[in-house]
Protein backbone atom coordinates (compact mmCIF):
# COMPACT_ATOMS: atom_id res chain seq x y z
CA UNK A 1 0.00 0.00 0.00
CA UNK A 2 2.59 2.32 0.69
CA UNK A 3 4.42 1.43 -2.27
CA UNK A 4 1.43 2.18 -4.48
CA UNK A 5 0.43 5.42 -2.82
CA UNK A 6 4.53 6.53 -3.21
CA UNK A 7 3.83 5.66 -7.14
CA UNK A 8 1.07 7.85 -7.30
CA UNK A 9 2.92 10.30 -5.28
CA UNK A 10 6.20 9.91 -8.07
CA UNK A 11 3.51 10.10 -11.00
CA UNK A 12 2.21 13.68 -9.89
CA UNK A 13 5.79 14.71 -8.99
CA UNK A 14 6.82 13.37 -12.52
CA UNK A 15 3.92 15.90 -13.81
CA UNK A 16 4.55 18.71 -12.20
CA UNK A 17 7.71 18.87 -13.45
CA UNK A 18 7.03 18.48 -16.86
CA UNK A 19 3.58 20.67 -17.54
CA UNK A 20 4.29 21.51 -20.74
CA UNK A 21 3.26 17.74 -21.79
CA UNK A 22 -0.43 17.37 -21.39
CA UNK A 23 -0.64 13.55 -21.68
CA UNK A 24 1.10 13.54 -18.42
CA UNK A 25 -1.77 15.33 -16.48
CA UNK A 26 -4.11 12.53 -18.00
CA UNK A 27 -1.49 9.65 -16.62
CA UNK A 28 -0.88 10.92 -13.46
CA UNK A 29 -4.62 11.20 -13.07
CA UNK A 30 -4.60 7.89 -14.07
CA UNK A 31 -2.11 6.29 -12.10
CA UNK A 32 -3.65 8.23 -9.02
CA UNK A 33 -7.04 6.53 -9.89
CA UNK A 34 -5.76 3.41 -10.19
CA UNK A 35 -3.67 3.23 -7.28
CA UNK A 36 -6.90 4.24 -5.22
CA UNK A 37 -8.17 1.28 -6.73
CA UNK A 38 -5.70 -1.14 -5.27
CA UNK A 39 -6.01 0.59 -2.05
CA UNK A 40 -9.65 -0.17 -2.22
CA UNK A 41 -9.26 -3.59 -2.83
CA UNK A 42 -6.51 -3.63 -0.37
CA UNK A 43 -8.73 -2.66 2.33
CA UNK A 44 -11.98 -4.61 1.72
CA UNK A 45 -11.97 -5.73 4.99
CA UNK A 46 -11.27 -1.92 6.36
CA UNK A 47 -13.70 -0.30 4.85
CA UNK A 48 -17.91 -0.96 3.56
CA UNK A 49 -17.65 -3.29 1.21
CA UNK A 50 -20.19 -1.35 -1.09
CA UNK A 51 -17.85 1.97 -0.83
CA UNK A 52 -14.80 -0.41 -1.32
CA UNK A 53 -16.75 -2.12 -4.59
CA UNK A 54 -17.85 0.95 -6.11
CA UNK A 55 -14.84 3.09 -5.62
CA UNK A 56 -12.21 1.09 -6.04
CA UNK A 57 -13.83 -0.65 -8.99
CA UNK A 58 -14.63 2.63 -10.61
CA UNK A 59 -11.43 4.58 -9.72
CA UNK A 60 -9.76 1.56 -11.69
CA UNK A 61 -11.85 1.87 -14.77
CA UNK A 62 -11.42 5.88 -14.77
CA UNK A 63 -7.77 5.18 -14.43
CA UNK A 64 -7.74 2.59 -17.32
CA UNK A 65 -10.11 5.13 -19.24
CA UNK A 66 -7.48 8.11 -19.19
CA UNK A 67 -4.45 6.46 -20.11
CA UNK A 68 -6.41 6.26 -23.07
CA UNK A 69 -7.42 9.48 -23.41
CA UNK A 70 -3.67 10.53 -22.56
CA UNK A 71 -2.54 8.38 -25.41
CA UNK A 72 -4.96 10.06 -27.72
CA UNK A 73 -4.08 13.60 -26.10
CA UNK A 74 -0.32 12.66 -27.00
CA UNK A 75 -1.02 11.71 -30.24
CA UNK A 76 -2.02 15.16 -30.72
CA UNK A 77 -5.87 14.18 -31.35
CA UNK A 78 -8.49 15.02 -29.45
CA UNK A 79 -8.80 13.39 -26.06
CA UNK A 80 -12.28 12.40 -25.49
CA UNK A 81 -12.53 12.15 -21.43
CA UNK A 82 -16.03 12.17 -21.06
CA UNK A 83 -16.23 9.10 -23.07
CA UNK A 84 -13.59 7.14 -20.82
CA UNK A 85 -15.70 8.44 -18.18
CA UNK A 86 -18.68 6.50 -19.20
CA UNK A 87 -17.84 2.81 -18.08
CA UNK A 88 -16.79 4.05 -14.74
CA UNK A 89 -20.10 5.85 -14.13
CA UNK A 90 -22.00 3.17 -15.76
CA UNK A 91 -20.16 0.62 -13.03
CA UNK A 92 -20.81 2.67 -10.34
CA UNK A 93 -24.59 3.29 -11.31
CA UNK A 94 -24.90 -0.39 -11.80
CA UNK A 95 -24.01 -1.25 -7.87
CA UNK A 96 -26.99 0.87 -6.93
CA UNK A 97 -28.53 -1.81 -8.01
CA UNK A 98 -28.96 -4.66 -5.83
CA UNK A 99 -29.41 -7.79 -7.99
CA UNK A 100 -25.72 -6.37 -9.31
CA UNK A 101 -24.18 -4.98 -5.75
CA UNK A 102 -24.99 -8.50 -4.52
CA UNK A 103 -23.73 -10.67 -7.81
CA UNK A 104 -19.86 -11.18 -7.61
CA UNK A 105 -20.30 -13.02 -10.53
CA UNK A 106 -22.25 -10.15 -12.53
CA UNK A 107 -19.83 -7.67 -11.18
CA UNK A 108 -16.52 -9.03 -11.76
CA UNK A 109 -17.64 -10.32 -15.51
CA UNK A 110 -18.51 -7.00 -16.31
CA UNK A 111 -15.82 -4.75 -14.98
CA UNK A 112 -13.00 -7.28 -16.69
CA UNK A 113 -15.18 -6.44 -19.85
CA UNK A 114 -14.69 -2.84 -19.46
CA UNK A 115 -11.35 -2.54 -18.26
CA UNK A 116 -10.42 -5.03 -21.07
CA UNK A 117 -12.50 -2.66 -23.60
CA UNK A 118 -10.53 0.63 -22.30
CA UNK A 119 -7.36 -1.53 -22.69
CA UNK A 120 -8.28 -2.17 -26.11
CA UNK A 121 -8.52 1.34 -27.06
CA UNK A 122 -5.40 2.35 -25.36
CA UNK A 123 -4.11 -0.43 -27.36
CA UNK A 124 -5.39 0.55 -30.83
CA UNK A 125 -4.35 4.01 -30.47
CA UNK A 126 -0.56 3.01 -29.47
CA UNK A 127 -0.46 1.24 -32.59
CA UNK A 128 -1.47 4.21 -34.75
CA UNK A 129 2.24 5.49 -33.75
CA UNK A 130 5.76 4.88 -34.51
CA UNK A 131 5.55 1.08 -33.13
CA UNK A 132 9.53 1.03 -33.37
CA UNK A 133 9.66 3.34 -30.04
CA UNK A 134 10.56 0.51 -27.67
CA UNK A 135 8.91 2.45 -24.63
CA UNK A 136 5.54 2.47 -26.89
CA UNK A 137 6.13 -1.15 -27.52
CA UNK A 138 6.43 -1.72 -24.29
CA UNK A 139 3.65 -0.20 -23.07
CA UNK A 140 1.54 -1.52 -25.55
CA UNK A 141 3.00 -5.27 -24.34
CA UNK A 142 1.55 -4.36 -20.76
CA UNK A 143 -1.87 -3.19 -21.31
CA UNK A 144 -2.14 -6.33 -23.24
CA UNK A 145 -1.33 -8.43 -20.71
CA UNK A 146 -3.65 -6.69 -18.41
CA UNK A 147 -6.27 -7.21 -21.08
CA UNK A 148 -5.45 -10.57 -21.62
CA UNK A 149 -5.54 -11.15 -17.56
CA UNK A 150 -8.77 -9.29 -17.58
CA UNK A 151 -10.08 -11.61 -20.15
CA UNK A 152 -8.70 -15.12 -18.61
CA UNK A 153 -10.35 -13.79 -15.34
CA UNK A 154 -13.91 -14.50 -16.26
CA UNK A 155 -14.35 -18.10 -16.73
CA UNK A 156 -12.12 -18.67 -13.18
CA UNK A 157 -14.74 -16.39 -11.85
CA UNK A 158 -17.81 -18.03 -12.85
CA UNK A 159 -16.02 -21.63 -11.57
CA UNK A 160 -15.53 -20.62 -8.58
CA UNK A 161 -18.48 -18.40 -7.62
CA UNK A 162 -20.40 -21.31 -7.55
CA UNK A 163 -18.78 -22.47 -4.88
CA UNK A 164 -18.02 -20.17 -2.64
CA UNK A 165 -19.85 -16.70 -2.71
CA UNK A 166 -16.39 -14.71 -2.34
CA UNK A 167 -13.89 -15.31 -4.95
CA UNK A 168 -10.93 -17.35 -4.66
CA UNK A 169 -9.09 -14.85 -6.17
CA UNK A 170 -9.54 -12.80 -3.01
CA UNK A 171 -8.30 -15.08 -0.58
CA UNK A 172 -5.50 -13.74 1.70
CA UNK A 173 -1.70 -15.46 0.24
CA UNK A 174 -3.44 -14.78 -3.48
CA UNK A 175 -4.67 -11.54 -3.08
CA UNK A 176 -1.10 -10.42 -1.85
CA UNK A 177 0.41 -12.02 -4.82
CA UNK A 178 -2.02 -10.37 -7.31
CA UNK A 179 -1.27 -6.72 -5.33
CA UNK A 180 1.98 -7.10 -6.00
CA UNK A 181 1.76 -8.42 -9.45
CA UNK A 182 -0.65 -5.24 -10.15
CA UNK A 183 1.98 -2.92 -8.91
CA UNK A 184 4.39 -4.30 -10.42
CA UNK A 185 2.87 -3.78 -13.85
CA UNK A 186 1.69 -0.24 -12.97
CA UNK A 187 5.19 0.70 -11.67
CA UNK A 188 6.23 -0.16 -15.37
CA UNK A 189 3.24 1.31 -16.96
CA UNK A 190 4.43 4.47 -15.41
CA UNK A 191 8.27 4.02 -16.75
CA UNK A 192 6.76 3.10 -20.41
CA UNK A 193 4.50 6.79 -19.92
CA UNK A 194 7.56 8.62 -18.94
CA UNK A 195 10.09 7.32 -21.02
CA UNK A 196 7.62 8.00 -24.15
CA UNK A 197 7.53 11.57 -23.63
CA UNK A 198 11.14 12.13 -22.65
CA UNK A 199 12.43 9.72 -26.34
CA UNK A 200 9.77 12.28 -27.97
CA UNK A 201 11.79 15.55 -26.43
CA UNK A 202 14.69 14.09 -27.16
CA UNK A 203 13.59 13.23 -31.33
CA UNK A 204 12.02 16.69 -30.99
CA UNK A 205 15.51 18.39 -29.92
CA UNK A 206 17.58 16.51 -32.29
CA UNK A 207 15.33 17.44 -35.48
CA UNK A 208 15.31 21.10 -33.89
CA UNK A 209 18.79 21.27 -33.50
CA UNK A 210 19.30 19.85 -37.25
CA UNK A 211 17.03 22.65 -38.70
CA UNK A 212 17.93 25.78 -40.32
CA UNK A 213 15.24 28.00 -38.88
CA UNK A 214 14.64 30.54 -41.63
CA UNK A 215 14.19 28.04 -44.63
CA UNK A 216 12.69 24.49 -42.81
CA UNK A 217 15.24 22.97 -44.59
CA UNK A 218 18.03 20.91 -42.83
CA UNK A 219 21.01 22.64 -41.52
CA UNK A 220 24.77 21.70 -42.51
CA UNK A 221 24.88 19.42 -39.49
CA UNK A 222 21.06 17.62 -40.74
CA UNK A 223 22.11 17.65 -44.08
CA UNK A 224 25.79 15.86 -43.33
CA UNK A 225 24.09 13.06 -41.19
CA UNK A 226 21.23 12.75 -43.02
CA UNK A 227 23.60 12.29 -46.37
CA UNK A 228 26.01 10.08 -44.58
CA UNK A 229 23.03 7.37 -43.98
CA UNK A 230 22.26 7.40 -47.93
CA UNK A 231 23.34 5.62 -50.57
CA UNK A 232 24.13 2.36 -48.57
CA UNK A 233 22.27 -0.05 -50.52
CA UNK A 234 24.58 1.23 -53.79
CA UNK A 235 23.29 2.42 -57.02
CA UNK A 236 24.00 6.07 -58.15
CA UNK A 237 23.94 9.08 -56.02
CA UNK A 238 24.44 12.64 -57.50
CA UNK A 239 25.30 15.76 -55.29
CA UNK A 240 23.88 19.21 -56.02
CA UNK A 241 25.44 22.55 -54.74
CA UNK A 242 23.64 25.56 -55.14
CA UNK A 243 24.73 29.80 -54.40
CA UNK A 244 22.82 32.36 -55.05
CA UNK A 245 24.18 34.99 -57.65
CA UNK A 246 25.07 38.48 -56.14
CA UNK A 247 22.76 37.70 -53.35
CA UNK A 248 24.51 40.40 -51.38
CA UNK A 249 22.69 42.92 -53.70
CA UNK A 250 19.86 41.92 -52.65
CA UNK A 251 20.69 42.81 -49.12
CA UNK A 252 22.85 45.92 -49.71
CA UNK A 253 19.33 47.31 -51.73
CA UNK A 254 16.38 46.13 -50.27
CA UNK A 255 17.65 44.85 -46.52
CA UNK A 256 18.25 42.00 -44.95
CA UNK A 257 14.44 41.09 -44.76
CA UNK A 258 14.10 41.26 -48.11
CA UNK A 259 17.12 38.93 -48.52
CA UNK A 260 15.60 36.46 -45.97
CA UNK A 261 12.52 36.65 -48.57
CA UNK A 262 14.38 35.01 -51.44
CA UNK A 263 15.99 32.75 -49.01
CA UNK A 264 12.77 31.48 -48.11
CA UNK A 265 10.84 31.26 -51.66
CA UNK A 266 14.45 29.52 -53.05
CA UNK A 267 13.98 27.13 -50.13
CA UNK A 268 10.45 26.11 -51.08
CA UNK A 269 11.29 26.38 -55.51
CA UNK A 270 14.19 23.19 -53.83
CA UNK A 271 11.14 21.24 -52.67
CA UNK A 272 9.03 21.67 -55.10
CA UNK A 273 11.58 20.95 -57.85
CA UNK A 274 13.41 17.90 -55.66
CA UNK A 275 11.82 14.57 -55.29
CA UNK A 276 10.55 13.48 -52.05
CA UNK A 277 13.45 11.41 -51.26
CA UNK A 278 15.95 13.78 -51.93
CA UNK A 279 18.14 15.31 -49.22
CA UNK A 280 18.12 19.10 -49.23
CA UNK A 281 19.66 21.56 -46.81
CA UNK A 282 20.92 24.57 -46.40
CA UNK A 283 24.94 24.85 -45.83
CA UNK A 284 25.71 28.76 -45.71
CA UNK A 285 24.39 31.70 -45.92
CA UNK A 286 22.93 31.89 -49.54
CA UNK A 287 24.33 28.05 -50.35
CA UNK A 288 22.57 24.90 -50.40
CA UNK A 289 23.20 21.60 -50.82
CA UNK A 290 20.72 18.66 -52.38
CA UNK A 291 21.80 14.54 -52.77
CA UNK A 292 20.20 13.07 -54.87
CA UNK A 293 20.23 9.15 -54.33
CA UNK A 294 19.45 6.93 -57.27
CA UNK A 295 20.02 9.69 -59.76
CA UNK A 296 21.93 9.26 -63.33
CA UNK A 297 23.72 12.74 -64.16
CA UNK A 298 20.81 13.50 -66.64
CA UNK A 299 18.20 13.27 -64.08
CA UNK A 300 20.27 15.91 -61.80
CA UNK A 301 20.89 17.69 -64.58
CA UNK A 302 17.15 17.77 -65.41
CA UNK A 303 16.34 18.84 -61.46
CA UNK A 304 19.37 21.51 -61.56
CA UNK A 305 17.69 23.10 -64.61
CA UNK A 306 14.04 22.98 -63.08
CA UNK A 307 15.10 24.51 -59.92
CA UNK A 308 16.67 27.49 -62.21
CA UNK A 309 13.64 27.81 -64.02
CA UNK A 310 11.58 27.37 -60.54
CA UNK A 311 13.20 30.65 -58.94
CA UNK A 312 13.11 32.65 -62.40
CA UNK A 313 9.31 31.96 -62.30
CA UNK A 314 8.76 32.80 -58.75
CA UNK A 315 10.79 35.60 -58.67
CA UNK A 316 8.61 37.23 -61.32
CA UNK A 317 6.06 37.72 -58.95
CA UNK A 318 7.88 39.27 -55.92
CA UNK A 319 8.33 42.60 -55.23
CA UNK A 320 10.85 44.73 -53.13
CA UNK A 321 11.25 47.84 -51.68
CA UNK A 322 9.39 50.87 -51.19
CA UNK A 323 8.50 51.13 -54.96
CA UNK A 324 7.62 47.48 -55.45
CA UNK A 325 10.42 47.03 -57.52
CA UNK A 326 10.58 43.50 -59.55
CA UNK A 327 14.35 41.92 -59.58
CA UNK A 328 16.13 38.66 -60.74
CA UNK A 329 18.60 36.64 -58.71
CA UNK A 330 20.10 33.57 -59.78
CA UNK A 331 22.04 30.34 -59.00
CA UNK A 332 25.01 29.08 -59.90
CA UNK A 333 24.75 25.04 -59.86
CA UNK A 334 27.58 22.66 -59.42
CA UNK A 335 26.73 18.41 -59.90
CA UNK A 336 29.01 15.64 -59.36
CA UNK A 337 27.52 11.96 -59.71
CA UNK A 338 29.19 8.50 -58.30
CA UNK A 339 28.25 5.12 -58.35
CA UNK A 340 28.30 3.79 -55.17
CA UNK A 341 28.66 -0.12 -54.91
CA UNK A 342 26.61 -2.03 -52.50
CA UNK A 343 27.05 -2.86 -49.07
CA UNK A 344 30.47 -0.50 -49.13
CA UNK A 345 31.60 0.06 -45.42
CA UNK A 346 29.82 3.84 -44.16
CA UNK A 347 33.37 4.92 -43.81
CA UNK A 348 34.40 4.73 -46.92
CA UNK A 349 30.73 5.79 -47.92
CA UNK A 350 31.79 9.10 -45.63
CA UNK A 351 34.60 9.77 -47.89
CA UNK A 352 33.24 9.33 -51.18
CA UNK A 353 30.14 11.50 -50.13
CA UNK A 354 32.88 14.39 -48.70
CA UNK A 355 34.94 13.68 -52.41
CA UNK A 356 31.68 13.92 -54.06
CA UNK A 357 30.84 17.28 -52.12
CA UNK A 358 34.57 18.60 -52.56
CA UNK A 359 34.25 17.84 -56.74
CA UNK A 360 30.45 19.98 -56.82
CA UNK A 361 32.41 22.53 -55.01
CA UNK A 362 35.12 23.12 -57.97
CA UNK A 363 32.53 22.80 -60.53
CA UNK A 364 30.35 25.61 -58.74
CA UNK A 365 33.13 27.99 -58.56
CA UNK A 366 33.53 27.49 -62.32
CA UNK A 367 29.90 28.22 -62.97
CA UNK A 368 31.03 31.52 -60.77
CA UNK A 369 34.09 32.34 -62.59
CA UNK A 370 32.18 31.69 -66.14
CA UNK A 371 29.67 33.88 -65.59
CA UNK A 372 26.91 32.63 -62.74
CA UNK A 373 23.41 31.27 -63.50
CA UNK A 374 24.94 28.00 -65.00
CA UNK A 375 25.24 24.51 -64.12
CA UNK A 376 28.73 22.99 -64.29
CA UNK A 377 29.08 18.89 -64.32
CA UNK A 378 32.16 17.46 -62.55
CA UNK A 379 34.03 14.79 -65.20
CA UNK A 380 32.16 11.27 -65.07
CA UNK A 381 34.54 8.55 -63.48
CA UNK A 382 34.66 7.14 -60.15
CA UNK A 383 35.49 9.88 -57.38
CA UNK A 384 38.68 9.08 -55.78
CA UNK A 385 38.29 7.74 -52.00
CA UNK A 386 39.72 10.67 -49.35
CA UNK A 387 40.29 13.17 -52.30
P1 LIG B 1 28.30 35.29 -55.55
O1 LIG B 1 27.48 35.40 -56.78
O2 LIG B 1 29.76 35.31 -55.85
O3 LIG B 1 27.90 34.09 -54.76
O4 LIG B 1 28.01 36.58 -54.71
P2 LIG B 1 27.16 36.70 -53.38
O5 LIG B 1 26.90 38.11 -53.12
O6 LIG B 1 25.98 35.82 -53.49
O7 LIG B 1 28.11 36.02 -52.31
P3 LIG B 1 28.81 36.58 -51.03
O8 LIG B 1 29.43 35.38 -50.40
O9 LIG B 1 29.68 37.74 -51.35
O10 LIG B 1 27.65 37.10 -50.11
C1 LIG B 1 26.73 36.28 -49.51
C2 LIG B 1 25.80 37.14 -48.73
O11 LIG B 1 24.76 36.37 -48.11
C3 LIG B 1 26.48 37.90 -47.63
C4 LIG B 1 25.59 37.73 -46.45
O12 LIG B 1 25.27 38.97 -45.86
C5 LIG B 1 24.34 37.12 -47.00
N1 LIG B 1 23.67 36.25 -46.06
C6 LIG B 1 24.17 35.17 -45.42
N2 LIG B 1 23.25 34.62 -44.60
C7 LIG B 1 22.11 35.38 -44.74
C8 LIG B 1 20.83 35.35 -44.15
O13 LIG B 1 20.48 34.46 -43.34
N3 LIG B 1 19.93 36.28 -44.51
C9 LIG B 1 20.25 37.24 -45.41
N4 LIG B 1 19.34 38.14 -45.73
N5 LIG B 1 21.48 37.32 -45.96
C10 LIG B 1 22.40 36.42 -45.64
MG1 LIG C 1 26.30 33.71 -53.60
MG1 LIG D 1 28.21 31.96 -51.17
Amino acid sequence: MAAATMLAAAMLFVWWLTPSEPALAHWAAAIELLVIGILCVALRDVIPDALSIALGNGAMLAGYGLIWTGLRRFDGRPPRTQRALIAPFLFVALCQLPFFAESTAHRVILISLMIAGLNLLAIAQLRRGRLVSRPRLALLTLLTAVLAFNLARIPTVTAQVDRQDRVALFSDPAMAGFGLLALAILIFICFAMVLMVRERREMHFRSAAQRDELTGLLNRRGFMESAMGEGVAGGTMAVMLLDLDHFKLINDRFGHGAGDRVLSIFARVLRENLRHGDIVGRIGGEEFAAVLPGALLSDARLAAERVQLGLREAMTSMRFGDAGEAIQCTVSIGLAVTTLSKGEPSASHGMRLQALIAEADTVLYRAKSQGRNRIEIAPAGPVALGA
